[in-house]
């Protein structure tokens, strides 16, 4: 049955450099839904857990700073930032220090645990008509019953070279080679590389930006559509 009372959800996942984040961030825009990047979370958490000198190996010592972790995000696709306690950290979770910690911390259990009830919280107290959610768990551990799934791929070697144009402080090599190892270390823990049942797939590899924001809106319009007949 449709529900009627909360945001329509719309769950995104797909590895790195899928042009995840800014086709769903487009997506929402365009709905006049809410966008909410799960990855920063992680990455904020990763970002308090350097300023800290606390070892991101350490899973209790990671998981002790939790309750430290005064976290928000704008959900709106125009005001976007990340803020933990009075500090932006929009850019600073960009960094590669940060990209190179939060896998290790994205593996805690405890963390994923929290971070997962404070992403439902965000989806379902969200101020439009519906909410563009996007990450790797999305459509099997966080939104399951999401009235759209999609997983957005593209080859590995197309999400390489957009992830080396949008990073020009780092060789082309680096960035590949750091892209690689994080997926690698993320898939360990959830499975972002194949569609589980009932998640559309749109692969991005032969579309340009605007070509794949255009097939994610066409899935969400025929989705949504199908869910209100429901
Ligand atoms: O999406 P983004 O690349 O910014 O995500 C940063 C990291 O956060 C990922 O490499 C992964 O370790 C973690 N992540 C996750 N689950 C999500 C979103 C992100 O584990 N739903």
């Amino acid at each position: 049955m449709a529900r009627h009372s909360l945001p329509t959800l719309v769950a995104i996942d797909g590895p790195a450099g899928s042009g995840k984040s800014s086709v769903s961030r487009a997506a929402a825009r365009r709905l006049g839904f809410a966008y909410l990047d799960t990855g920063a979370a992680y990455r904020a958490l990763a970002w308090l857990v350097l300023d800290r000198s606390t070892d991101t190996t350490e899973a209790d010592a990671v998981t002790a700073l939790l309750k430290d972790f005064d976290y928000s995000i704008g959900t709106d696709p125009d005001e976007y930032f990340v803020t933990v306690g009075e500090t932006d950290v929009t850019d600073a979770i960009r960094s590669p220090e940060v990209s190179a910690a939060v896998s290790a911390v994205a593996r805690v259990p405890a963390v994923r645990g929290a971070l997962t009830e404070l992403f439902r919280s965000l989806a379902a107290n969200v101020d439009r008509p519906g909410v563009v959610v996007e990450g790797r768990d999305i459509t099997t551990i966080v939104a399951p019953e999401a009235e759209v799934r999609i997983l957005l791929t593209a080859s590995e070697e197309a999400r390489m070279a957009r992830r080396s144009a949008e990073i020009t402080t780092q060789s082309a090599e680096t960035v590949a080679e750091q892209l690689r190892s994080r997926d690698r270390a993320d898939s360990q823990v959830v499975d972002f590389m194949s569609a589980a049942d009932g998640v559309i797939t749109v692969d991005s590899t032969h579309l340009d930006f605007e070509q794949t924001v255009e097939a994610v809106i066409d899935v969400i319009h025929t989705r949504t559509k199908r869910a209100l007949n429901e």
